[in-house]
């Protein structure tokens, strides 16, 4: 059977009406609310807030309009989101609005980050045995996944089935950073109780570059593998490419196939045009590997870092890889499990990350969770790739 996804153009910065509009037609294209819930049943609606940032959240006009018509239909609306590890959900949730968000929509804000958490079994074949979860996407008799046309660096895009991390503690967000993002993406999607995925396309969000472009459209569908392939396509990326969305392909928790997913109000062929150069992706770079190539002049030792950490890691030393030679002997730490104070013969150390701030004052040492440029900024220190240069400049 073709999994449906509906895709409605609206103004990338339409009125909240306007854009209310657009996301209700979008789910007449489905059938109309009456046909995916009854009413007085528990909706959660839970957008993509990874920072207080534009350019990292959902477009709180789309989070709004879906909370409003679920509301207005009878539904009970809970909204909710756990940010990204270091940010606050008191700072996302005030600079993202979602108390007056929650007021004008007739929801109930709830924190999915303090709230208790209950265990949820892997069936067989999946990654994890088990997921906690937030007790309120548990109870819920429908979550809907309102995310944002986004890329990312480890996962490609950040769509419906990525926001849902959102839903599990944060101490398993770091979890899955560490023993399998993609695979736990899946193993998650593949426990929750029904999702109804609202992508808001008005702004694509290009992550590598830091940039967004106005693309004007809202896509709607209840199958979020099918609907995230949609997306994918329309961004520029082959979805059999993009792994979770592979993987949960292989698991049958949605199509990829684009010949059979029926999109339904629009034709899509323009945006793929549009767009075809201008979501970037740069695959991974594995840091060891380049370390290894270094003849000994670098090293790694790992503790338990999140995948994130070496994500950057890896960039900043391809950035470095012609001079890696120069060096004279440096050591670079990652993680929390790690203990530099055991090392004698190490050369140089470098920590880098926040869970290593107790070691500051001891070595060179580059903060941020995960450290990134902003994190950089904030923290007053150096980037990698500085401190190293700093090296070499002696
Ligand atoms: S600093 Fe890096 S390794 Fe440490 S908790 Fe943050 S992201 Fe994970």
């Amino acid at each position: 059977m073709k999994s449906i996804v509906s895709a409605v153009r609206v103004l990338p910065q339409g009125m909240d009406y306007v854009i209310l509009d657009a996301v209700e037609l979008a789910l007449k294209q489905l059938g109309g609310i009456e046909s995916i819930i009854e009413r007085k049943k528990t909706v959660l609606v839970k957008p993509n807030i990874a920072k207080p940032e534009p350019l990292d959240y959902t477009n709180p006009a789309v989070t709004w309009a879906i909370a409003k018509l679920f509301s207005e239909y009878g539904c009970r609306v809970l909204l909710g989101e756990d940010p990204a590890i270091p940010t606050s959900e008191k700072a996302a949730y005030s600079h993202y609005g979602m108390e007056n968000i929650a007021k004008m929509a007739g929801a109930e804000l709830v924190s999915l980050r303090h709230s208790e958490h209950v265990i949820k079994r892997v069936p067989e074949g999946g990654y994890f045995t088990e997921i906690p979860i937030s007790k309120y996407a548990a109870e819920a008799d429908l979550i809907i996944s309102a995310a944002t046309m986004k890329s990312a660096n480890i996962t490609t895009v950040t769509l419906g089935m990525k926001n849902m991390k959102g839903v599990i503690s944060p101490k398993w967000k770091r979890k899955f950073h560490t023993e399998g993002l993609n695979q736990g993406i899946v193993d998650l999607n593949s426990v929750l109780p029904p999702v109804l995925t609202v992508l808001d396309c008005t702004f694509g969000r290009d992550m590598t570059k830091k940039v967004s472009y106005p693309v004007g459209l809202i896509l709607a569908g209840l199958d979020t593998v099918a609907t995230d392939a949609v997306c994918s396509s329309i961004m520029g990326f082959d979805a059999g490419e993009v792994e979770h969305l592979s993987l949960a392909n292989k698991r049958g928790l949605g199509n990829i196939d684009l010949n059979k997913i029926e999109v339904v109000g629009l034709e899509l062929e323009e945006f793929i045009k549009e767009l075809k150069c201008f979501f970037t992706f740069s695959k991974p770079q594995n840091p060891f590997e380049i370390a290894k190539a270094s003849n000994g002049k670098i090293s790694i030792v790992q503790g338990n870092p999140c995948s994130i950490c070496l994500n950057e890691l890896g960039n900043s030393l391809a950035e470095l890889k012609d001079r890696l030679n120069e060096f004279e002997k440096v050591t670079i730490f990652v993680g929390p499990n790690v203990h530099p104070e055991e090392y004698k013969d190490a050369g140089t150390k470098i920590l880098i990350g926040s869970c290593l701030k107790k070691y500051e004052d001891d070595y060179l040492y580059v903060g941020g969770c995960p450290p990134t440029e902003d994190a950089w900024i904030a923290e007053n220190c150096g980037s990698l790739k500085q401190v190293m240069e700093g090296l070499l400049d002696k």
